[in-house]
């Protein structure tokens, strides 16, 4: 899929890009040269690269992160693509774990490294690893509305401790397929709140081939009231693979449209600008 000329015409615009890409310094299978070279026949304007980082190391529950003694490599590298590649903009990101008992450990990485944007994806809620295919059996799914609202209590908390750029995959809880019952709205209208009054942007994420429930997050009933509050949007492919980059782009332009959305964030300078037509 290159050389088109909506690709072009794509990448003249100044369009934002695929911010949520992991390579092998985590649980990619890609080096970041080989997302970036996907980006760029893809047609996208900018590429970030955001591997798993968690906090603490090692972690009671199975996680990928770029190990402590990784990161100096893990950021010469991306900046060494960064100047490599002048036809697309190389961001360095993270996708930084948010484990509340870890919010201390996490600022102080943080700030120990020069990121351009951090994004932040909850993938355990109380000590429970949920997207483990061992425990999609496990006794704690019997009160899903229960795991939901931790899920969401847990956004509100990551978007108030104000380090997240983007918050990723906002119901990524419900990769097995289960869905929140209407219990839980008040706690998906407080962590979109904190969203909206402390600047995170939200990422529509469009792997969804990858996950059992096959859609993407969040869902879109929750990107039109993340929509109504003026949370400013992303689109990303959350790849695992540099194939994956900006995979299924178009239909992620085409949904967060009829959540209403007209813009999206630029990353490399928080602007935002125009969404294509779907
Ligand atoms: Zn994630
Ligand atoms: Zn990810």
């Amino acid at each position: 899929m290159s050389g088109t000329r909506s690709d072009s015409a794509r990448r003249a615009a100044g369009q934002p890009g695929d911010y949520h890409v992991h390579t092998t310094y985590s649980d990619g299978s890609g080096t970041a040269s080989e997302c970036v070279e996907q980006a760029i026949a893809a047609g996208l304007c900018e590429i970030g690269i955001a591997d798993h980082l968690s906090a603490v190391q090692p972690t009671p529950w199975d996680s990928a992160s770029i190990p402590f003694a990784e990161l100096d490599r893990y950021v010469a590298e991306v900046r060494g693509v960064a100047a490599r590649y002048g036809e697309i903009t190389v961001l360095l990101g993270v996708e930084a774990d948010y484990v509340p008992e870890h919010e201390a450990e996490l600022a102080k990485l943080l700030s120990a490294y020069p990121f351009d944007y951090v994004v932040g994806g909850v993938h355990v809620i109380d000590g429970f690893d949920f997207d483990d295919p061992a425990k999609r059996d496990d006794a704690r799914w019997s009160d899903c509305d229960a795991l939901f609202a931790a899920n969401y209590r847990a956004v509100r908390r990551a978007a108030e401790l104000g380090r997240f750029d983007v918050i990723a995959h906002l119901d990524y809880i419900g990769l097995w397929g289960h869905a929140a019952g209407p219990a839980v709205d008040a706690q998906i209208d407080a962590a979109l709140d904190a969203m909206a009054m402390f600047g995170s942007a939200i990422e529509l994420n469009t792997d969804r081939i990858s996950d059992p429930a096959g859609v993407m997050y969040p869902s879109a009933d929750i990107l039109r009231r993340a929509c109504s509050r003026g949370i400013p949007l992303v689109i990303s492919s959350d790849a695992h693979a540099a194939e994956h980059v900006g995979r299924l782009w178009d239909e992620g332009i085409a949904t967060a449209r009829e959540a209403g959305y007209r813009e999206w964030l630029r990353l490399s300078d928080r602007t935002l600008v125009p969404l294509p037509p779907g």
